[in-house]
């Protein structure tokens, strides 16, 4: 299990290590709570949300000191993407719930005439919630809304590498969450590894492609679906008939202004014409100084990297031989602080370390290519990202970017704004993941879509029973052909 202070050490050594044993029997008390009812009904799942939306708004100082502690995150940061994104999630669900519920009326085909039908959402009983530590909050919390929201019961499974929100959720959910129906288990992975044994009606689980392969496998026993939200290399295409400043603004946002670039939807790398590069390197040099001083490793406004050994690894690839000379800015780093700045490469060979596995990270590398429409060919050869960007003013390219490229989500003239639009899904495609969720989405995402169809005692037709006749073949081809009067026919017994 992950440490980083003697405070958290001396937390973790009074927390239950939870086992297979215990794990077995808290999945039976949840399923018992389950199937007494209790989280089914309107009442409990609008209490819940409700409760969830008061923590957010009482406990705000506490979230915000949490992740100063785990990632030192910028408080500006933390309210907008884990504060803001999830009071925004509560009010969605609580607004909508009624609606979600619904029954969904659909029509139904002249084979069964006469008859009704209708699609039930159903909560699906028990659903295991395996969260990263780079959103730690939002990545938790806003699963746990969908889930709530369908009628679930829940066991969340924070992050062990942002100790600090992990022992805080503990606290805050068994504070204001209904415990017989919602619980938190820390841990890492002995932890994990013994709520994966354990039968589940749904996992869903965020973080990196190699541990979402061990949760599929362990889901794959009991035929548990799941969501998986991983990650990938997502690109930033960059045209040359833009506003150039505004641009470089919003990649500069999404890249080190969301955590300093660990992030899932983090622009990965660029690709821009070789004619183009040099310029928008100079606007990016000079909005970052701008943005961090030019000490950018003493800036209050970047968080710091997680842990050491993701500052290892993150060396290595500026390390790489491959790279080392291509940085056309920052570079700096601080080990004792866990620093790395804003650091920008020129140039980078396609075979390196940085261009083959994904950053999450401050690094961000420009690929250069003669025409820009090459670009699209370089982001299909690699796996599915979670998301891709473009530039431009160029209607057709906008066109060819959006029928193309196969990624999670793609943004026009931004770069990961496409999160806080509760209305579209979040979720990756191929190696950057399986699901979405968001908004109804995720209340589609623990619920199951149970098929109702109604019928009276009228309307019996003898086509559907032995003796199967010459007569009743000859309806049964009416009725297949479409032919009404024949299908009136042998619907009514008329034959
Ligand atoms: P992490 O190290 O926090 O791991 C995620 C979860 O997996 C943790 O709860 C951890 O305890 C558990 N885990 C780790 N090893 C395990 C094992 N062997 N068996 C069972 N469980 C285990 O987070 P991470 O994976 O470093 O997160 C970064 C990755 O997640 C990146 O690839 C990033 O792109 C992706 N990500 C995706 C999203 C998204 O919404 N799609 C969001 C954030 C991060």
């Amino acid at each position: 299990m992950s440490t980083s202070t003697d405070k958290t050490t001396s937390e973790e050594e009074k927390r239950a290590f939870v086992d297979a044993e215990a794990a077995s029997l808290l999945v039976k008390e949840l399923r018992g709570t389950f199937a007494s009812g209790k989280t089914r009904g309107y009442q409990w799942r609008v209490s819940q949300l409700k409760a969830l939306a008061k923590l957010i708004v009482e406990r705000e100082q506490e979230i915000v000191d949490a992740l100063r502690n785990d990632i030192a995150k910028p408080p500006l940061e933390t309210v907008a993407y884990e504060i803001a994104m999830l009071k925004n999630s509560c009010k969605v669900a609580l607004k909508e719930l009624k609606h979600w519920m619904t029954p969904e009326k659909v029509k139904t085909s002249i084979t069964t005439f006469p008859s009704s039908a209708e699609i039930v959402p159903e909560p699906l009983g028990v659903v295991l919630i395996i969260s990263a530590w780079n959103y730690p909050f939002l990545l938790s919390l806003d699963p746990v809304i969908g889930a709530i929201a369908a009628g679930n019961t829940v066991v969340l499974k924070p992050s062990e590498i942002a100790p600090a929100t992990s022992s805080l959720m503990v606290k805050l959910l068994g504070d204001y969450m209904d415990n017989s129906c919602i619980r938190v288990v820390e841990g890492a992975v002995d932890e994990t590894s013994a709520l994966l044994q354990q039968k589940w009606d749904k996992i869903f689980y965020t973080g990196n492609g190699r541990v979402a392969r061990i949760v599929m496998a362990a889901a794959a026993k009991h035929l548990t679906p799941v969501v998986l939200e991983l990650g990938g290399k997502s690109p930033v295409v960059v045209d040359s008939n833009i506003n150039l400043k505004v641009a470089t603004r919003r990649i500069i946002a999404g890249k080190w202004g969301c955590n300093n670039g660990q992030a899932c939807i983090s622009p990965d790398y660029i690709i821009t014409t070789k004619d183009y590069a040099p310029k928008l390197v100079d606007a990016l040099k000079a909005e970052l100084e701008t943005f961090y001083g030019k000490n950018p490793l003493e800036s209050k406004d970047l968080s710091r990297i997680v842990n050491s050994n993701h500052f290892a690894r993150l060396t290595k690839l500026l390390d790489d031989d491959k790279v080392s000379g291509k940085i056309v800015y920052g570079g700096k780093k601080d080990e004792s602080k866990l620093k790395i700045s804003p650091t920008v490469l020129l140039d980078v060979p396609r075979d390196s370390l940085i261009m083959t596995e994904e950053i999450f990270g401050p690094l961000l590398p420009i690929l250069t290519v003669d025409k820009l429409e090459e670009s699209f060919d370089v982001i299909n050869s690699g796996p599915k990202p979670l998301a891709a960007y473009i530039f431009t003013t160029n209607k057709k390219l906008k066109e060819q970017f959006v029928g193309t490229i196969s990624a999670g989500g793609l943004v026009v003239n931004d770069t990961t704004l496409h999160l806080a639009v509760h209305t579209l899904p979040f979720g990756g495609v191929g190696e950057s993941g399986v699901g979405s969720y968001h908004g109804k989405f995720s209340f589609d995402a623990f619920s199951h879509k149970k098929a109702v169809l109604y019928r009276s005692f009228i309307g019996d037709a003898p086509i559907r029973y032995p003796p199967y006749t010459n007569t009743k073949m000859r309806l049964l081809k009416a009725l297949i052909g479409g032919g009404i009067l024949g299908i009136i026919r042998a619907l009514f017994g008329w034959s």
